[in-house]
């Protein structure tokens, strides 16, 4: 049952499995009715004939792959000969097929073909009606049991088929749903991420700055993270360890600052960390927590000591986020100046 509800079949397919099911189904049904209530009469053959017609449809569609046609050929069929005739020799309780016929059209040919289609339907539905009445089969004299046999088991049929149709579709309806909110999540998480390391990129900073800002109660720092002699550590040990170190480092970022803001690829071997409601000297320690542990990480890897030079700028009220982010360059290029491996958090000092 699975292939009807797998989302990456296509949407066209996995309805016309709906219909391949619903139109054998129905079919045998009715064929088995007819040979249950008239025995081996010319009708029952017909019906035999059409259902045959239902399973070639439905093995043209899903095994040829013309699935266009073949729902056109199998409402077709029901709706233009099967129906109508089954009314006209039947008449009575056979009328619920026409319904039924129209609640395929609906569904399964395209909106503006279904129109025309309905149209022609309609004609030969009215037809049927009016011929049955006018010139009704002599042949057939059919008994009231014969008749309550017939109604009852057309209208078992449509309800089965009706409510099979709706039940499978809204079924496919909710899982294509789910799929979408799933693929809208994974599209956010990509457009907010940054590829290589997974942490938050420079689209998602801008964003959400902007809304801290916005906020006002919240006082923030702005620390801008610089790898010192990066470019000597990839030409020296290949672009792959590189790398592994941008990941590392920033999986060190995520896991210090927790719940107390966030870490970002600010771009290159450059990070951003926003840091809400911490003083001076709590980010200094985090800093130098990260740090510590950076070394740890390229000597145990490299028997080298990697370092890191950062500017820490808080947030004053009125000032643009483009101007946070020229406050803590300054800083970070002042560090830089003084001999890498540090935090500048005042450049008087
Ligand atoms: P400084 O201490 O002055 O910051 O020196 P630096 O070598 O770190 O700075 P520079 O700006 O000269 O070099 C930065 C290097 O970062 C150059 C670039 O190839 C490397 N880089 C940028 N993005 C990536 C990346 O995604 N992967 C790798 N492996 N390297 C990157
Ligand atoms: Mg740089
Ligand atoms: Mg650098």
């Amino acid at each position: 049952m699975n292939f009807l509800f797998d989302t990456s079949i296509d949407v066209s397919r996995r309805q016309f499995y709906v219909l391949a099911m619903g139109s054998c189904i129905g079919n045998l049904a009715g064929f088995i009715g007819n040979a249950l209530i008239f025995g081996w009469s010319g009708t029952t053959i017909f019906c035999g004939i059409c259902m045959l017609l239902m399973v070639a449809g439905s093995f043209i569609g899903i095994k040829k792959g013309q699935i266009r046609y073949a729902s056109y050929l199998m409402i077709a069929v029901l709706s233009l000969v099967e129906f109508p005739a089954l009314y006209y020799i039947y008449q009575t309780g056979t009328i619920v097929y026409m319904v039924l016929a129209m609640v395929a059209i609906a569904i399964f040919i395209p909106t503006g073909n279904a129109i025309r289609f309905a149209g022609v339907v309609i004609v030969a539905d009215v037809a049927a009606v009016i011929l049955a009445y006018v010139r009704p089969l002599e042949s057939e004299k059919l008994s009231k049991e014969v008749v309550l046999q017939s109604t009852l088991c057309s209208l078992l049929i449509v309800l089965l088929c009706v409510f099979l149709l709706s039940i499978l579709l809204q079924m496919q309806r909710q899982r294509q749903e789910e799929e979408v909110k799933k693929l809208n999540e994974q599209l956010k998480d990509a457009a907010d991420k940054d590829a290589l390391t997974g942490i938050y990129n420079r689209r998602y900073l801008n964003q959400y700055l902007g809304d801290l800002i916005l906020d006002e109660k919240e006082e923030f720092d702005a620390v801008l993270i610089d790898l010192d002699f990066f470019k000597h550590v990839n030409d020296t040990y290949g672009h792959g360890f590189g790398d592994i170190i941008l990941v590392e480092f920033a999986r060190l970022l995520t896991k210090h600052v927790k719940n107390k803001g966030i870490a970002v690829r600010f771009g290159g071997e450059e990070f951003m960390l926003v840091l809400k409601g911490m003083n001076t000297d709590e980010i200094g320690k985090m800093l130098e927590h990260i740090r510590r542990e950076y070394k740890e990480f390229t000597k145990h890897e490299k028997n080298i000591e990697c370092s890191f030079s950062s500017g820490v700028q808080h947030y004053t009220e009125g000032i643009a986020v483009t101007v946070l982010y020229r406050l803590a360059d300054e800083k970070l290029y002042a560090a830089k100046e003084r001999g890498r491996n540090q935090d500048v958090f005042d450049l008087e000092s």
